[in-house]
Formats: C-alpha cells, sequence, structure tokens
C-alpha cells in the first residue's frame, strides 16, 4: 500500500466510511472461524440468531431506559457486526458467495416492488 493509498484508507475511517465488499469480508471472517466442523451450520445458525438477540436486547433496552446516544448506537453497530460475522461464515459453510446471497435478496426485493407486491406475505411472492 502506497502513501496515497494509506491517506485514502484513513481519511474513510475519520468519514466512517468503508469500502470493504461482501465478499473480502466473508474471505476475512473465516480466518477466524473457530466450530465443531461436523456441527457447522448448527452451530452457526445458532450465533447468528444469539447475536440477532444480543441487537434486540440493547434495542430494547434503549426503550426500557431511554437515552438513546450515539454510544449506544455504536455499541448497537458492534453486534450488527456480530451479526455480520456469523451471517457470512453461515454463508460460506453453505458453500454460499455473501455478495451472490445480497444481490439475489435485492434482486428479488426489486422484483417484488415492480410487480407491487412488497407488502403482504409469503416467501415466493
Ligand atoms: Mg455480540
Amino acid at each position: 500500500m502506497n502513501n496515497l493509498e494509506k491517506e485514502a484508507k484513513q481519511f474513510m475511517k475519520w468519514k466512517n466510511i468503508s469500502t470493504i465488499t461482501a465478499t473480502e469480508y466473508q474471505r476475512s471472517a473465516c480466518k477466524t472461524a473457530i466450530f465443531p466442523k461436523e456441527l457447522g451450520v448448527q452451530y452457526l445458525a445458532l450465533g447468528l440468531t444469539g447475536e440477532a438477540g444480543e441487537v434486540a436486547n440493547k434495542v430494547k433496552k434503549l426503550i426500557r431506559d431511554g437515552g438513546d446516544t450515539p454510544d449506544k448506537r455504536k455499541e448497537i453497530g458492534k453486534e450488527l457486526g456480530d451479526v455480520c460475522w456469523y451471517l457470512a461464515v453461515l454463508a460460506e459453510e453453505l458453500g454460499s458467495n455473501l455478495g451472490k446471497i445480497m444481490e439475489d435478496n435485492l434482486d428479488k426485493l426489486e422484483d417484488r416492488r415492480a410487480r407491487g407486491v412488497l407488502g403482504g406475505s409469503g416467501d415466493n411472492r
């Protein structure tokens, strides 16, 4: 990384902007994954829902205790990061690319929007 790239990266940090791709994130997250391989999908799905529960619990406490502050929002963001980690590693364990999953999901939602069926229910509407 040259000096210009380092300065650009530092600027992005100051501005709270990231350019990491889903694929890069998935690749990096998998380097820190430790779990029993024979129960990988189950372990990671439980972890994902556990971390989503941590997000919900922190939001719940904002409702109960008030005091919606930048620090509390930052703490919720950290839990969202934990959700991302489990999501990325679970996608890997399922043999999927996280970026492709994200694109397919956006395509599905855009199709629903175009057909006027964003509201309502049903996985395959
Ligand atoms: Mg957590």
